[in-house]
């Protein structure tokens, strides 16, 4: 395999396991962290620290990030712009599509390539089997540095439009953000009755495995936008959600994600869909009304 010379900059939780990862496949890595006592463990296993981020541009043609967000990126980056020409920035930080689009204008002005990725695992999970990572921005980048890039986690290339990364990885964090507060809304409904979470989080863990099932076989209604087959109507969830939401009222335990979904379905039943298939939601959460 080819060793190629990485910068990282950003030395969170995140950017140190990748900064190790590279470490551990032989590539040589310089890093510069804001706060630099950060940088020590990789340091002591064979990373440089560059004395100021210009120092760390000009070690590297491939300057990896990974910060809190494209502010941070400005912050670090904006006073040291003479040593981007020729670079190749990769970004891991989460933001949003437009922010990465304007992002892609910023460097193309200071003569960098600019690469957008969304790192799908958390850090203890850098590098192993299940770890992947949305890219977009010129597939002849990511092309070039794909080896290295890969010691991260698969490479999961999305397309030209800087955007699509933030996009992907945004949509697969909504799936994940509210899946986890269902299972903790859920938990606390149980705590009411004295049923701890260990005892409820297999009940949860099942029921997420038929909504996976569920997910599949709702895909050719949400594709076709043909909501009539679906089996389980409208109407019948909304007054589910709307039991939910009783529920959660009686037991004085918070209501914002309840309410939420019964919004959904009130909004669907609304526009006349309450006896299509539920999946007709999704014109609704589409097209919102105004
Ligand atoms: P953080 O989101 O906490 O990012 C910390 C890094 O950003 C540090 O290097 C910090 O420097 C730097 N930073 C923040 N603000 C500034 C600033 N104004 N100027 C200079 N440096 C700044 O850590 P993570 O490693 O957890 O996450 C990094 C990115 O990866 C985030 O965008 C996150 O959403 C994403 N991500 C995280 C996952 C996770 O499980 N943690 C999973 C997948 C993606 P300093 O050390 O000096 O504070």
């Amino acid at each position: 395999t080819i060793r190629e010379h990485v910068t990282m900059i950003g030395l969170g939780p995140m950017g140190q396991a990748m900064a190790a990862a590279f470490l551990d496949k032989g590539h040589p890595v310089t890093v510069w962290n804001r706060t630099a006592s950060r940088a020590q463990p990789l340091v002591e296993a064979g990373a440089t620290l560059a004395a100021s981020p210009t120092d760390a541009i000009a070690a590297a043609k491939l300057i990896v990030l990974s910060l809190t967000d494209y502010d941070a990126m400005y912050a670090i980056l904006g006073d040291h712009t003479a040593a981007l020409a020729g670079r190749t920035v990769v970004n891991l930080s989460s933001d949003t599509p437009q922010r990465s689009r304007e992002a892609a204008e910023w460097f193309a002005g200071h003569g960098a390539r600019f690469v957008c990725g969304g790192v799908m695992v958390p850090a203890p999970l850098i590098g192993a089997e299940e770890a992947y990572v949305f890219y977009s921005g010129p597939s002849e980048a990511v092309d070039e540095h794909r080896d290295v890039l890969s010691v991260i986690g698969r490479v999961d290339y999305r397309g030209e439009d800087p955007g699509l990364a933030q996009l992907w990885y945004q949509s697969q964090l909504d799936v994940f953000l509210t899946m986890l507060s269902s299972f903790l809304h859920s938990a606390a409904m149980l705590a009411t009755a004295g049923v701890s979470a260990a005892e409820a989080a297999p009940y949860a863990t099942e029921t997420l495995r038929l909504a996976a099932d569920i997910i599949d076989m709702s895909v050719p209604a949400v594709d076709a936008d043909d909501h009539a087959d679906v089996g389980a109507s409208t109407a019948m969830m909304g007054a589910s959600a709307d039991h939910i939401l009783g529920a959660s009222r009686e037991l004085g335990i918070d209501t914002t994600l309840p309410e939420a979904v019964k919004t959904h379905y009130d909004r669907a039943i609304a526009a006349g869909h309450g006896a299509s298939g539920w999946t007709s939601l999704y014109r609704t959460i589409l097209r919102p009304p105004a």
